[in-house]
Parts: C-alpha cells; sequence; structure tokens
C-alpha cells in the first residue's frame, strides 16, 4: 500500500460492479490512501456497489442518475456537508439506446441522439461545474473516451460522435479551470468487458480485433486503465491537463491490420 493519494478525497461516478473501468481507478486510487466517495444510478445499482465502497472503507454512497438535476445538486451538497471540498473527481460513464448502436450512424433518430449525448458528454460538464466549485486548493479531473471518437469504429455510431463532443469538453473545461489549479483530462480506454460495453453490436469480434491488431498483441485491463488513472488524478501529472491519454495497448496508432494476425 502506498502514499501518493494520503490525503486526497475523490468522487468516483460510474460504478455498476466490480467489472467496471471506475472500479479500477478506484482501487488503484484507494491503494494509494485515497477517500472514496461514490455515486451510483438506481436501486439495482446500489447492491452492487455499497458492498464494493464497504470493502475499501467508503462511507460515502450515494444515489445521482446525471440525467437529473436535482439528483446531482442533492449528492455535491452532501459531499460538501460531509467533506467540506473535493480533490479529484472521476467521470465514468456512458449510455445510449443500445438500438441504434448497430447498424447506420445516418439512421439516429433526434431523441436517441440527444438522450446518448446528453448522458454520455453534457453530464461531465454538468459534474465538473458541480466538483470545481468543491475544488478550492485545485483539483484533478477524469472522464473515460474511445477511439471511436477520432476513428469510425462499426456499431459505435452515436457514442462516437459524443465521445468526440467530450474529447472536446475535456480541452474546454482544461482552459476554463486551469487558473484554479484544476487539471482536466481523459483516458481513451481499449475496449474491455463490462457491462455497457455488452451494448456494443459485435462486440466480442472488437475485441479479437484489437487483440490480434494492438502493437501489445493483447487488451488491456481495468487495473492497467486504474494505473493510467491514478497518474492523471495525482500530483505526479501536476504539468499535464486537456490530454486524451490512449491506454490500449498502442492500438491507436495502427494504421493497418498486422499481417502476421489470422483472420477472424
Ligand atoms: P459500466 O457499465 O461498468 O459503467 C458505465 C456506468 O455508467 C454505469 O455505472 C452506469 O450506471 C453509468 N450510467 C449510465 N447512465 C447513467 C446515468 N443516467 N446516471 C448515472 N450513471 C449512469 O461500463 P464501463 O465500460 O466501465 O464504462 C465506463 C466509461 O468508460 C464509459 O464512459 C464508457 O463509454 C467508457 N469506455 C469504455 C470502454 C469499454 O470497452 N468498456 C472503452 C472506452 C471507454
Amino acid at each position: 500500500r502506498g502514499t501518493l493519494m494520503q490525503g486526497k478525497r475523490g468522487l468516483i461516478m460510474g460504478v455498476a460492479n466490480e467489472r467496471s473501468i471506475a472500479w479500477g481507478i478506484a482501487s488503484a486510487c484507494a491503494a494509494q490512501g485515497a477517500e472514496l466517495a461514490f455515486t451510483f444510478q438506481g436501486e439495482a445499482l446500489e447492491k452492487r456497489v455499497r458492498p464494493l465502497a464497504d470493502g475499501i472503507g467508503s462511507k460515502l454512497v450515494l444515489p445521482c442518475d446525471v440525467s437529473d438535476d436535482a439528483a446531482m445538486d442533492a449528492a455535491f451538497a452532501q459531499i460538501k456537508s460531509e467533506w467540506g471540498g473535493l480533490d479529484f473527481l472521476v467521470h465514468a460513464i456512458g449510455w445510449a439506446d443500445k438500438q441504434y448502436l448497430r447498424g447506420r450512424y445516418i439512421d439516429t433518430p433526434r431523441d436517441a441522439f440527444l438522450q446518448g449525448i446528453d448522458i454520455s458528454c453534457y453530464s461531465f460538464t454538468a459534474v465538473a461545474r458541480r466538483a470545481a466549485a468543491l475544488m478550492g486548493a485545485g483539483g484533478s479531473m477524469l472522464t473515460l473516451t474511445y477511439l471511436g471518437a477520432e476513428r469510425v469504429m462499426p456499431h459505435y455510431n452515436m457514442m462516437g460522435v459524443a465521445k468526440a463532443a467530450l474529447e472536446a469538453s475535456v480541452r474546454y473545461m482544461a482552459a476554463d479551470l486551469g487558473s484554479d489549479g484544476i487539471r482536466v483530462n481523459a483516458i481513451s480506454a481499449g475496449p474491455i468487458k463490462t457491462l455497457a460495453a455488452s451494448g456494443i453490436g459485435d462486440f466480442r469480434y472488437i475485441l479479437k480485433w484489437n487483440q490480434l491488431n494492438a502493437p501489445l498483441e493483447r487488451n488491456v485491463t481495468i487495473d492497467e486503465v486504474g494505473g493510467a488513472g491514478l497518474y492523471l488524478l495525482s500530483d505526479l501529472s501536476s504539468g499535464v491537463t486537456g490530454e486524451i491519454h490512449h491506454v490500449d495497448s498502442g492500438y491507436h496508432l495502427v494504421g493497418m491490420k498486422n499481417p502476421a494476425a489470422p483472420d477472424i
């Protein structure tokens, strides 16, 4: 157990279960002495999140649906009254109607598009504004994105468009909050089998393709995303803001299929 995050308090939004990327980041921060609070979406997930939080000694476990402004206000009010301040924020939340995470992007209807971009992009802006108000002594914020923001991935569709907007919002908020000593970054994670990922069409094929064609010739784990998250949330990265940091076995640099990889 290390001390890199000793004395720091962080809010983790987006744990659904022990396979969640948010849980990988939370575990890495807890192992370095951070004190953590968690939010969950709905009662069904509370049953999963509460025991995980208990296991690392976290006492603050709060409901927060990010499509609901009043729920966000209530969660941040409670953090303010319990802790008085906040040092870091993890936003690992994404959602789109899975009916449209297959087929063609062009067929996305307006309501599905707006709901997807609200939860997958705007929610980071909405929680960042509330978190920044609690980060008096500076802080670090982190969100999660995917290569589908930069390049076309089959089935990722409106999530790719939402992630592109999310990445742009990281840069705008890094500029907005820099003078307050608050840093804003994103991790662009390679594909990992989680609850959210299971909604994406042909996800198993995407996992296999990445494994065969990434420079490291394997997929990444939530612990590896956790390690990079720990760096971005800690003072080790004190000079870094507005960055989209790839944790994807190097897949983002590949321009063509690995000729040595078998056909799948
Ligand atoms: P996950 O299913 O474990 O986590 C997604 C979380 O989003 C869940 O905890 C869910 O409750 C939460 N959420 C959805 N709608 C919400 C709402 N309205 N209010 C509050 N919370 C809500 O899956 P994950 O893969 O760990 O996803 C975390 C983040 O990582 C997402 O932004 C996802 O797009 C991103 N990401 C995932 C992968 C991957 O392959 N798994 C790759 C790159 C980026």
